[in-house]
């Protein structure tokens, strides 16, 4: 069968030989057909021969041109440094190709591409004419350069999520996340995410990916290179890349918006705790005031009442107790006056770190009993400020109680740290503990007068609102910063001019 095969094939191999060599089929032939240029130079580049598709394209003539040396027929030819090229292309036998000529004139704007090989003792070239490629290539080009331009100036980044990695990234990505190319192509995109948003974002990815209706628009946090949180709103679609299922995605760095809402959040609870404190105050000022004097009768009478001796011990005793309970309300409603800041302030220049200090080592003992233990980050040099010493230390002093007593509720023990630093024209002073931290639904009504988680009787939930007072009297602010589970950390500010 293989043997009867082969017979045929040789047969045909010998008649196409055959047919070859009739001149109407040979080579010549061959370049008469072409729609490429073949031309033919002798060892001085003189002329030889051109085909018809070669005075075509070209606009030379056998008849006029024969002869003549290439740099009649190219007369800038040996600018350009071709004319070496062709010589080579002689004298070393090497073949020369070039695909971006530069188009002459003569030959109006056309692209060419040219090949020459030494025929015998000349040169042989054959020209094309790649103005439609080059053409077509220019303008995927500048299509390509107008998306590259579109996307590289997004003010988004835009990412492409595939198999966990990012297959595409913009300038603006790398902008906003700091890392090289190198390093974003290698990391997996969930390296990127905060670790407490990185659950709900793989679950979304995941989801969109087999096709779920999700919000298209969400926002999470991502870690920068060099440690920084920020916040991204992004918006992703499901598309085709590289023939296979992933997620193009739009990210707007919204770090500032949020900062700024947030900050006006703040500022709006802070005026709303203004408002209803400054009415509890005026109200809780009225009642102290007017319970002041009979607190003080009261007092004053059981006191020298149950030293008298024609009481038995039984009554004695009871006298006892209403002296130390009037004592305890007279307290309460001293601190509501404070509260309601009926206390002016005896204002002189203070350092903060310094009351601190004094604080700190007034209640060393107790911390040192309940293993808490204080770190300190106190500025050096920092501003003085106009305040009343022995205000600022109740304010502090109040903090820290707290502080320790919500820890050691929690654990047992505690670490304790207290940070000053200056900030636009203010003293802050962070007070951060690792206790059990504050309920958000609480952490708006902390400093209002009477709130307390603590037992009832043990305290009266005035020390917060006490510094507020305090605080506010000093033309500063005082909030708290909390999560449950996650330690709690008060801030007090002090203006530096105040
Ligand atoms: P009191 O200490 O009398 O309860 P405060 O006004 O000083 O009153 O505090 C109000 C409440 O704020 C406390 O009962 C407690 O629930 C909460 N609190 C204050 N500081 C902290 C803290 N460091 N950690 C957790 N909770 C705190």
């Amino acid at each position: 069968m293989a043997r009867n095969n082969r017979q045929p094939r040789k047969n045909n191999h010998r008649s196409s030989v055959k047919l070859l060599q009739r001149p109407e089929n040979g080579p010549g032939a061959f370049a008469d057909a072409s729609v490429d240029a073949f031309l033919m130079f002798d060892e001085n580049l003189n002329l030889v021969s051109i085909n018809p598709a070669g005075e075509k394209l070209l606009g030379v003539s056998l008849e006029a041109d024969a002869g003549k040396n290439i740099t009649e027929i190219v007369p800038d030819i040996k600018r350009t440094g071709r004319h070496e090229k062709y010589l080579s292309v002689i004298e070393t036998g090497r073949p020369f190709f070039a695909d971006d000529v530069i188009p002459h004139p003569r030959f109006g704007d056309k692209h060419l591409s040219i090949k020459a090989f030494k025929v015998w003792h000349g040169v042989g070239m054959i020209v094309s004419d790649i103005t439609e490629r080059k053409q077509m290539e220019e303008a995927l080009r500048l299509s390509e350069e107008r998306y590259r331009l579109i996307v590289e100036n997004a003010n988004e980044a835009i990412v492409v999520a595939q198999d966990g990695m990012l297959k595409f990234f913009n300038s603006r990505a790398i902008g906003i996340l700091g890392y090289s190319k190198q390093e974003m192509a290698s990391k997996l995109f969930i390296e990127l995410i905060h670790p407490d948003d990185q659950q709900m974002v793989v679950g979304r990815y995941m989801a969109r990916l087999r096709g779920e209706e999700l919000p298209s628009v969400y926002s999470f946090r991502v870690v920068d290179r060099a440690g920084n949180v920020r916040w991204l709103e992004i918006s992703a679609v499901v598309f085709n890349w590289e023939g296979r299922p992933a997620t193009l995605n739009f990210l707007t760095d919204i770090t500032e918006r949020r900062k700024a809402e947030e900050e006006k959040q703040r500022m709006e609870e802070q005026l709303l705790l203004a408002g209803r404190l400054a009415a509890v105050g005026e109200l809780a000022a009225g009642v102290a005031h007017e319970l002041n004097n009979p607190l003080a009768i009261i007092q004053m009478y059981s006191e020298s009442s149950k030293e008298r001796g024609d009481l038995d011990d039984t009554a004695k005793k009871d006298l006892l107790i209403i002296y130390e309970q009037a004592k305890r309300a007279s307290k309460i409603t001293h601190n509501l006056l404070s509260f309601a800041r009926k206390h002016e302030p005896e204002k002189n220049m203070v350092s903060v770190n310094e009351i601190i200090e004094k604080t700190l080592e007034m209640h060393s003992h107790q911390l040192s009993i309940n293993n808490i233990e204080v770190s300190e980050e106190l500025q050096p040099g920092l501003p003085m400020i106009m305040a009343d010493y022995n205000q600022m230390q109740q304010v502090f002093m109040n903090i820290i109680i707290n502080a320790e007593q919500a820890m050691l509720e929690a654990h047992d023990r505690g670490k304790l740290n207290i940070k000053t630093e200056t900030t636009e024209g203010m003293i802050k002073i962070s007070f951060t503990d690792d206790g059990p931290g504050i309920l958000e639904s609480n952490l708006k009504r902390i400093f209002d007068p009477f709130f307390t988680t603590k037992e009832v009787g043990k305290e009266t939930g005035l020390g917060l609102s006490i510094c507020y007072g305090i605080v506010h009297a000093h033309g500063g602010h005082i909030y708290a910063i909390s999560k449950m589970g996650e330690g709690a950390t008060f801030v007090s500010e002090i203006p530096i001019t105040s």
